[in-house]
């Protein structure tokens, strides 16, 4: 990594504190340069003081990177082909994505949103530029985004009685809550959410029955559907709660299931209205007693 031009920020990062907006919806922002790195493989990292875009998570990647380009003062667009992550350790070391080797959150660590560029782009710090999401790609994933947060309560409540003893673990709505317990992976792309569930010893021996689920999938499938679309009918609104403006600052997703207000910690973006997700469909499958596959997908 060469640090370009930006002195400051790396002899102390945590005086600088970018704001991220993705959160509010925002898909544009206009704002200096804080700082400009080359990476190892030559593309150009570049670190502003204010952005729309919403970055691939390096410890959870479950929503992608936005996708948009970057606008110089000249009205140069400069496209770009990553936003990720990156890392500044408490001596100045400046980590990209999955190379940033702590927790998020770890004490005395800064994170930034880092925009890359892969072609050769006349950039300097304090520059104002403007920052520029595809709003068409971000809206339907956060469609797709929001649909899972409905798919997950409802997945918990139609395996309810699946239970012999409580796990130890409740949702937002007081439900057993097999999503989090059991989730292995989750990958979200246009339009639609891919979950992946492990149903291993552990969760077995937390009490969890897999044969009804395994041999009855269809019905679990109905009752999930159900839910969601009686969920999403009732239109509520879908509100981010940030606990500061910082791209590590806790999030999470608030909205009202059955009457109850709940409250899902996610770092993604989201639509404002749950009727804005448009028709919802999870389709379930089980390649084994051990893997359960939820596809859920909007139109
Ligand atoms: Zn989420």
């Amino acid at each position: 990594m060469k640090n370009i031009s930006s002195a400051d920020f790396f002899s102390n990062p945590s005086k600088i504190s970018p704001r991220v907006t993705f959160h509010e919806g925002s898909c544009l922002e206009k704002s200096p340069i804080a700082a400009i790195v080359r990476s190892d493989e030559g593309t150009l990292v570049v670190i502003t003081y204010e952005t729309p875009f919403h970055p691939r998570d390096y410890q959870w990647p479950d929503q992608p990177e936005d996708r948009g380009h970057i606008e110089d003062k000249g009205g140069s667009a400069h496209e770009l082909s990553d936003v990720v992550f990156v890392g500044v350790s408490p001596d100045g070391n400046f980590y990209v994505d999955r190379s940033i080797p702590v927790k998020k959150n770890s004490p005395e660590w800064s994170y930034f949103v880092g925009h890359v560029i892969k072609e050769e782009a006349n950039l300097s710090l304090e520059e104002y530029v403007t920052l520029r999401v595809d709003a068409r790609y971000r809206h339907e994933i956060s469609r797709a985004h929001s649909a899972s947060h409905l798919m997950g309560p409802a997945l918990n409540k139609a395996l309810a009685g699946l239970w012999r003893k409580e796990p130890g673990k409740q949702d937002a709505l007081g439900t057993n809550d097999f999503d989090q317990l059991a989730i292995e992976s989750s990958a979200i792309t246009e339009l639609l959410c891919t979950d992946t569930y492990h149903i291993g010893k552990s969760l077995r021996k937390k009490g969890f029955s897999v044969e009804p689920l395994y041999s009855n999938l269809r019905l679990y499938e109905d009752k999930i559907n159900d839910t969601i679309t009686r969920w999403k009918n009732a239109g509520a609104s879908v509100r981010i709660r940030a606990e500061g403006d910082c791209l590590a600052s806790r999030r999470y997703w608030c909205s009202t299931l059955d009457g109850k207000q709940v409250e899902i910690p996610c770092g993604g973006t989201h639509v404002r209205e749950l009727s804005e997700i448009g028709e919802i469909h999870a389709a379930l499958e089980m390649p084994d007693s051990e893997t359960l596959i939820i596809r859920t997908s909007v139109r």
